[in-house]
């Protein structure tokens, strides 16, 4: 078992020692800043409790990989509706009736309770129902920021979990360690996120976007000049970085079906079409660990033919 959040050890050493000794508590709320770790937290629980060995997550059974890929049936999420901005009491007592289904797949089923703080009080008293008794086999992660919202009686059913932002120099070698951001990047964006992890990724990869759409750009205005040399260098910035090719590969798709929309009738209409059916192919072999600057000479190549042959 490798706890995945940095710092905050009293957590870890709790939720270590409930693994440990097969006695994790049936209501967590786990309370934090967004960016902290809150879900990442709530997610390694849920997989160490359908996992159930005695190291869970062990990383290695079939029920680990499915709670990893989101597909585990025994662990399910509720969070406001996509255009709602609470949890409303209907999805609760949907809640209800499913805490008493048997598990599909393990012993205990899950369910994780994104953002609780945004029900009401109905819906906590509806919820306090099945908290008050819960079914032998289920477990409740609650996950919010706020501890105020909540009803006295929620928070005495739950063990309630804190998490807060590490320290400078643990964040920043845990992102340098994660990401292929330089130094200074890293440094800056702790800086302005005040060592809130999730929040410095949010404002890297931002960044990161930023350069991949310039990039896609400049790309396709190489290729519209048949400048080979050129198109290759825009693609060598991205030399050893592999996730931000990725991104520039879906910059590039935006900006091709940007260009296609805005002027249908342009001679450039049709070779883009083509090139962006050729993007799909880029992306798969991406994923091969193929060696990057061979990569980009043949997309370079693949780009210049497909393009040209069908202008
Ligand atoms: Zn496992």
């Amino acid at each position: 078992m490798i706890f995945p959040l940095v710092s905050n050890e009293k957590t870890a050493l709790t939720v270590k020692n409930f693994i440990k000794e097969q006695r994790i508590p049936h209501a967590i709320l786990i309370l934090g800043d967004g960016g902290v770790g809150k879900h990442t937290l709530a997610d390694f629980l849920a997989k160490a409790i359908v996992c159930g060995k005695s190291d869970a997550p062990c990383d290695m059974c079939d029920n680990c990989r499915l709670a990893d890929s989101k597909n585990h049936p025994d662990i399910s999420t509720v969070a406001p509706e996509d255009d709602k901005k609470s949890i409303v009491i209907s999805q609760i007592r949907e809640l209800r009736q499913e805490a008493f289904v048997r598990p599909h797949k393990t012993l205990k089923k899950v369910f994780i309770i994104d953002k609780a703080d945004t029900m009401n009080s109905a819906s906590q008293n509806a919820l306090l129902k099945v908290l008050e008794e819960p079914p032998e086999a289920v477990m409740f992660v609650l996950i919010a920021e706020n501890k105020a919202a909540f009803l006295e009686t929620i928070i005495s059913r739950c063990v309630a979990l804190n998490l807060t932002a590490p320290e400078f120099s643990k964040a920043a070698e845990y992102l340098s360690e994660k990401t292929k951001y330089s130094e200074e990047e890293i440094a800056d964006a702790l800086e302005k996120s005040q060592n809130n992890i999730g929040r410095a990724l949010t404002l890297l990869k931002g960044k990161g976007s930023a350069k991949a759409e310039l990039s896609a750009v400049e790309f396709l205005d190489f290729l519209y000049k048949n400048d080979q040399y050129n198109m290759l260098l825009t693609l060598n910035a991205f030399s050893k970085k592999r996730v931000e090719v990725d991104a520039f590969l879906k910059a590039l798709k935006n900006e091709v079906t940007k260009r296609i929309k805005n002027d249908p009738k342009s001679q450039f209409a049709k070779p883009l079409l083509a090139f962006y059916n050729e993007i799909y192919g880029f992306e798969q072999a991406l994923f091969t660990n193929i060696n990057l600057n061979l990569f980009f000479s043949n997309m370079v190549c693949t780009a210049i033919q497909i393009f040209w042959r069908n202008k």
